[in-house]
């Protein structure tokens, strides 16, 4: 049940907010089927993380064990490809439609909030859709069907798979090398982090929602907020690695507590 308590606070704060902006992780998608890095039954309890976290590991894990490769792949392909934003996703873009969120700061690569709705969006860790050359860095976002169409052709239609599919999977650049998707692997560097920080510490409020809060360094964006003086909203059902610098903690899915929250907030503005 949702703390109606909690909710009302949480919607004075938000109501009143100026400069609101919004902070989330892997959470705010598992209603939309992506499951965590860290919840149980997540990715890192059937993946090893050396092998599937990082570019290289998996070009070398699909040349040496391609159903392997092909079997984690495939399944991310198919998650993706359902996945749609949910309510609480929704419920951040009517927010910033009500010019109430400047901006959402997220760690997934998975583009709910721009399909949401939402425009200010910065991803830290990158957008699976959007393609990277290797050779110039130029950059050009792909529609989430042509990717996933090509993806699925590849690794779950193909009949063999071996690393050339993998390959084939990687769009040329107009300068004629290879392309991957712009996404943050283990060990590379974070994307837009001075405007991440320049966002975090000139809020008047930040939502925190369905992070785990140990990815450094997109976890010490909430101390740039509170260091401000922000006042801070945790919202998560399971763990709030941020309530000694919370001025409400909601111990609730995203999902749930995000529209109730929106329309309280509607409810104060007479909306
Ligand atoms: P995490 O997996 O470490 O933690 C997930 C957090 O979400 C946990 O605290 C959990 O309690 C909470 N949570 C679970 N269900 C929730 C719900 N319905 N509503 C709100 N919260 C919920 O995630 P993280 O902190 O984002 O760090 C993982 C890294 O992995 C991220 O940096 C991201 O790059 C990447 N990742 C992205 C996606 C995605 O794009 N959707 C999915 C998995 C991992
Ligand atoms: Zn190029």
């Amino acid at each position: 049940m949702v703390n109606e308590a909690d909710i009302t606070r949480a919607a004075e704060i938000v109501a009143k907010a100026k400069n609101l902006v919004a902070f989330s992780g892997a959470g705010v998608s598992a209603e939309s089927g992506i499951p965590t890095f860290r919840d149980p039954g997540g990715i890192w309890d059937r993946f090893d993380p050396d092998e599937v976290g990082t570019t290289g590991g998996i070009f070398s894990a699909a040349a040496r064990k391609p159903e392997a490769i092909r079997s984690f792949l495939s399944e991310t392909v198919e998650t993706f490809e359902k996945a749609r934003p949910n309510p609480g996703h929704f419920a951040l873009a009517e927010l910033e439609r009500m010019n109430i969120l400047r901006s959402v700061i997220t760690q997934n690569i998975d583009d709910l909030h721009f399909q949401a709705g939402n425009t200010r969006v910065l991803e830290v860790h990158g957008n699976l859709y959007r393609q990277r050359c290797l050779a110039c860095n130029k950059k050009t976002k792909l529609t989430k069907e042509k990717y996933l169409s090509k993806a699925r052709s590849v690794l779950i239609e193909a009949k063999e798979f071996d690393l050339s599919n993998l390959l084939t999977l990687m769009p040329t650049c107009e300068c004629g090398s290879s392309m991957r998707p712009d996404v943050v692997m283990f060990g590379e560097a974070v994307q837009v982090v001075p405007e991440s920080i320049q966002e975090a510490s000139t809020c008047d409020v930040m939502l925190i929602l369905g992070t785990s809060g140990v990815v450094y360094p997109a976890a010490s964006l909430p101390r740039y907020a509170r260091g401000s003086g922000a006042k801070i909203i945790d919202i998560n059902p399971r763990e709030h690695p941020f309530a000694d610098m919370s001025d409400v903690v909601i111990s609730e899915k995203t999902g749930v507590a995000l529209p109730r929250i929106l329309e309280e907030v509607k409810k104060i503005r007479g909306e």
